[in-house]
């Protein structure tokens, strides 16, 4: 991770420049695959591709006509959708309850990392692919073009809490942004965050500030750098739970005594970045 990047990413959040009250328009992800070439070959037969069926919101995605089938030692799930086009790396996109189901233990990543992934199996009608380390539970994200980004004050990259209407309201609090110039200004949800809220089509959530949690350095990074600019006993009492080793805090972030003192005491480092 480039320090200039870093330093970005902490100053437009440091300086609060995350607008809040913007509205982003929600969609909502069902479970499904993002296949490979050697995947697509083994699970559909020689010679096949990924058949489109409809395009997704995102530019270039779409829903392909096959299905495929999800096993593990526990059980299956019939009818997943797959996403083309063909990627680099095999990923199913599960929901909570889905990993129950299965059980499985998947970790809470964004599309694209595979960090700590479970294991299972995915069937076709020709054939199975052992897909290692593919399955993960895809954090809630906003994808934003540019210049939407811009507007509304969002480093790509950085979290943000947003609150959702419906039946039964839910704020969520560690929202990634994406920026990509081929993006369209959208939030992704799924299915487990959509039933606790209550979601109905052309729901919209607000995005109130940054998130408390911090702002990841980059995806898949492990540097995360917390965006307080108060870092108390408690807030470091909750950071030495995920955090070994050490947590980067923006150079003007204050720490109390007592939360210097906890974070000592665990052994965890503070570095100073920005
Ligand atoms: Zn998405």
């Amino acid at each position: 991770m480039d320090e200039q990047v870093i330093r970005d990413i902490v100053r437009s959040v440091l300086s609060g420049k995350t607008e809040a009250g913007v509205k982003v328009p929600i969609e909502v992800s069902a479970r499904h695959v993002h296949l490979n070439k050697e995947a697509v070959l083994k699970l559909f037969g020689a010679g096949t591709e990924l058949i489109k069926k409809r395009s997704l919101s995102q530019t270039g995605e779409f829903l392909s006509e096959q299905r495929v089938k999800l096993v593990t030692h526990k059980a299956e799930i019939a009818n997943v959708a797959v996403l083309g086009p063909e990627r680099g790396k095999v990923q199913a996109e599960l929901s909570v309850t889905d990993c129950r189901l299965l059980g499985i233990d998947a970790p809470v990543n964004l599309s694209g990392d595979l960090t700590g992934a479970a294991d299972l199996l995915i069937v076709g009608p020709n054939g199975i692919f052992e897909a290692k380390s593919s399955a993960i539970i895809a954090r809630a994200h906003i994808h934003a073009a540019p210049e939407d980004a811009k507007r509304f004050g969002l480093a790509d990259g950085s979290r943000v809490r947003v609150s959702i209407p419906g039946k039964r309201p839910v704020t969520l609090d560690d929202v990634s942004v994406r920026v990509k110039d081929s993006f369209i200004f959208k939030m992704h949800i799924d299915v487990d965050e959509a039933n606790a809220c209550g979601y109905e089509d052309g729901m919209a959530g607000t995005i109130l500030g940054p998130g408390h949690i911090g702002v990841s350095a980059a995806p898949g990074s492990s540097g995360i750098v917390y965006c307080e600019k108060l870092i108390t006993e408690s807030m470091a009492r909750e950071l030495i739970k995920t955090h070994e080793g050490e947590i980067c805090v923006s150079k003007t972030a204050v720490l109390t005594p007592s939360a210097k003192d906890v974070l000592l005491h665990a052994g965890v480092n503070v570095r100073r970045v920005g």
